[in-house]
């Protein structure tokens, strides 16, 4: 494939080595698609109770306390969606309380929980000869995944293993990046316990966290089943431990804030209630964007809300680039990890281009001109 780009990144927007917790919220906000079942009938209810139920997965409170309300928030994409409100009375009670989780579940029970758990896609894994766990993340200054390594390696080693197991793999692979040394750090304190998994050292190249890249790169066929750390860790929660985390890393950073760094917060916690509890900036001459610089959206602060789907935050300073006439250059074409013909797709108003596009975002980065042709590959006809 390609080379892939090194990018020269800012150290002074760089997350801070230690996490941050912030997990007694005033309020909750929780996404329901309008194919939800609402499973509640009272107003109070305890953290942990069911809410709602969708695609054969339940829902339950992060926080104890009252159902205010449903009303619209903005959504990772900045649409307006439904959310279910809940208020926090800072009690906790848990329908769990008193019981222990910590309890090693004898193997033959694990897999059959596996086997019997059916808010995953096992097709994704079944019939795989080998497994990759991606732990590199697919945006530039995104940091959950290193910290996810961090605090929960055992963890996410575990359930590979049983997964693994589960489905006769013979070998899993964890690929983290060179400059990653927290990763490689806490897992190389335990991998010697699970001697069919080896740790991969990749460079620090984008897009290389990317699924369907990382593939490309490793030269994976069909044989090889790739997972992504969150959905272990996800797997973990629900089949081991029997319950849906109730918390989510963030990654805020920007170099409109002097304190990037990564939040553990309660899944529906409000970004505003955050900016004022623990970055505590006051500023207004920012731009905010969800989930990445190079293909994350422009969002309003103060409407969104931190959900499974929001995994990075950035507070940039507002940069003002005209965007000018394309020159010719060629340089998406080239960049382009996919293959795609970017150039070709402004000529013809995203009709030509390619389908394969990943939506990274170099070929906008690269651009002279500063056109965003990765708006362009999704047939934004403005463009
Ligand atoms: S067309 Fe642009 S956004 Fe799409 S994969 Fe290629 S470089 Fe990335
Ligand atoms: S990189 Fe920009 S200026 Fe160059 S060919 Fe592509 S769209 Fe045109």
């Amino acid at each position: 494939m390609k080379r892939l780009l090194a990018l020269v990144k800012d150290p002074s927007i760089k997350v801070k080595s230690t996490i941050t917790d912030f997990l007694a919220p005033q309020r909750v906000w929780l996404n329901i698609d309008e194919r939800a079942k609402i499973l509640v009938s009272k107003k109070e209810i305890l953290k942990s109770d069911p809410l709602f139920s969708l695609d054969n997965k339940i829902y339950y409170s992060p926080i104890s306390g009252k159902i205010k309300n449903i009303d619209k928030r903005l959504n990772e994409e900045g649409k307006e969606s439904l959310f279910l409100q809940v208020l926090n009375d800072y009690q906790e009670s848990d329908h769990y309380a008193g019981v222990d989780f910590t309890t090693t579940i004898i193997e033959p029970t694990l897999q059959k929980k596996i086997l019997n758990y059916e808010g995953y896609d096992w097709n994704k894994i079944k019939g795989k000869k080998s497994l990759v766990l991606n732990g590199i993340e697919d945006e530039v200054y995104l940091a959950n995944r290193p910290f996810l390594h961090k605090y929960y390696h055992n963890e996410i080693l575990l359930m590979l293993d049983a997964i693994a197991h589960t489905f006769g793999i013979s070998v899993s692979r964890i690929c983290v990046k060179e400059n990653d040394r927290e990763s490689i750090e806490a897992f190389q304190t335990v991998l010697s316990t699970y001697p069919n998994m080896e740790l991969v050292i990749l460079p620090d190249v984008y897009p290389i966290g990317n699924d369907v890249v990382l593939k490309k790169y490793l030269h994976l066929s069909e044989e090889d089943g790739v997972v992504t750390t969150e959905e272990i860790f996800d797997l973990y929660h629900e089949i081991i431990k029997a319950r849906r985390k109730d918390f989510i890393f963030v990654t805020l950073t920007g170099d409109a804030i002097s304190n990037p760094q990564v939040v553990r917060v309660k899944i529906g916690t409000e970004l505003q209630e955050i900016v004022q509890e623990v970055l505590k900036f006051q500023r207004d001459d920012y731009e905010v964007y969800v989930n990445g610089l190079m293909c994350g959206i422009k969002s309003q602060m103060d409407r969104i809300i931190l959900d499974e789907h929001v995994r990075a935050v950035y507070f940039m300073k507002p940069i003002v680039c005209e965007t000018k006439q394309c020159e010719g250059c060629g340089k998406c074409n080239l960049v382009c990890p996919m293959g795609c013909k970017p150039y070709q797709a402004l000529l013809t108003k995203g009709k030509k281009g390619c389908t394969n596009c990943i939506h990274c975002g170099l070929c906008t980065f690269i651009c002279p001109s500063y056109i965003d042709l990765a708006k362009v590959m999704v047939g934004d006809q403005d463009e």
